[in-house]
């Protein structure tokens, strides 16, 4: 079974006389800097010289340099830029690190697939909380935690494991729990997740839900609820008590008919369609074609983004969501997007 770790577990102490820096104020880099701030550690934020995020994190009384600079000073050194710039801030820090420091993350991505490799004298961790950041941060500051997953890929001081803990603890994550996993196990399942369930498979299924019953004559208004407003209330009830709460408060014929007809949906064939999708995501493909995607400027992703904004539920979700009486009492949005 799975480790899994709670503040009891940690010994904090591991983290004293420690500098951390950050590297990034975005989602994450905001909330684990201000986290640790608040439990009392010696944090330092790396941002590039004209970075917009800079006076957020100045007014928040953090000491920010560059990437360098803090690197420099610090013996953790946390990579919280977006995957796709880390392998280039890597090649800033990468001569600041010194025997014995710690190269952590909160997704194993360029790790695992090996845009990053580092010197056989650091320690090399993850902490990644399972939540957007904004979310971590609220969470700390209402005395709540952030689950989390903690994997250690490369322990040079034999103290990897305890180190890694008391950063989990000192963002706030010990206190909902830090389940050990590895880089492998951690970007595989991330990736997959985000890719057939959380991200691609459920905003396909809206869309080709929506799309049948508009073609099918029905108003877009009707498809819309229908097939993406009702969802939030589904999830919330899977999220708080599983399948079978959701089955239990929907009604009879609405549970007859799912069971009976889900599986047509996802069938054999999508079935065949995830293991291809876990293939490309274990072989490399996925994360090889990223890569590319990216050192070409991003043309095809910019083109789909697009399309995906320019689909008709956007246009009627718009207009429908400006009616709704509640719509203005509705939790702040992230400043980020929860990529993930
Ligand atoms: P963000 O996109 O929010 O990071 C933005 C920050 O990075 C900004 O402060 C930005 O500053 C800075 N930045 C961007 N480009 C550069 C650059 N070239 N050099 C220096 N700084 C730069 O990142 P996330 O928080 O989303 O992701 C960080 C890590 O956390 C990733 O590994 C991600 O996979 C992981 N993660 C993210 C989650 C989330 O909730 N988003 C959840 C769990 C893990 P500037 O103003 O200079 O652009
Ligand atoms: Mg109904
Ligand atoms: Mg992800």
């Amino acid at each position: 079974t799975t480790q899994v770790y709670y503040e009891d577990d940690v010994d904090e102490s591991y983290l004293e006389d420690t500098t951390v820096a950050v590297l990034g104020y975005g989602s994450q880099g905001h909330a684990h800097a201000l986290n640790m701030q608040e439990s009392g550690i010696d944090v330092r934020v790396g941002l590039r010289e004209d970075s917009s995020s800079r006076a957020a994190a100045e007014e928040e009384g953090l000491e920010v340099g560059t990437p360098a600079e803090v690197a420099q000073v610090a013996e953790v050194i946390s990579v919280l830029v977006p995957d796709t710039v880390q392998s280039a801030v890597y090649e800033e820090i990468e001569p600041h690190l010194e025997d014995g420091d710690t190269l952590q993350f909160a997704h194993g991505l360029n790790i695992h697939y090996n845009q990053i490799q580092p010197p056989e004298h650091v320690d090399v961790t993850m902490v990644a909380p399972k939540s957007p950041g904004h979310l971590v941060r609220r969470n700390y500051e209402n005395d709540q935690g952030t689950p989390g997953l903690l994997a250690v890929y490369q322990d040079t001081t034999g103290e990897a494991t305890e180190r890694g803990l008391a950063y989990a603890k000192a963002i706030g994550c010990a206190r909902a729990g830090v389940l050990e996993t590895t880089f492998q196990e951690e970007v595989e399942t991330d990736l997959f997740g985000e890719q057939v369930v959380l991200c691609g498979g459920v905003t396909s299924l809206v869309k080709a839900g929506y799309e049948t019953l508009v073609d099918a004559g029905y108003s877009p208004e009707a498809a819309y609820f229908e097939c993406m407003n009702e969802l939030k209330l589904i999830v919330d009830l899977m999220y708080e008590g599983g399948l079978s709460e959701m089955w239990d408060s929907v009604s009879d014929t609405a549970e007859y008919g799912g069971l009976t007809r889900g599986d047509r949906v996802i069938d054999d064939n999508a079935r065949e369609n995830m293991e291809e999708i876990l293939e490309e995501v274990q072989s490399g493909e996925f994360a090889g074609e990223w890569i590319a995607e990216n050192q070409v400027g991003r043309p095809k992703y910019t083109q789909i983004r697009q399309a995906e904004k320019d689909h008709e539920i956007e246009e009627v979700g718009e207009r429908l969501r400006g009616l709704f009486a509640w719509a203005d009492e509705q939790e702040e949005k992230p400043a980020e997007a929860p990529a993930d």
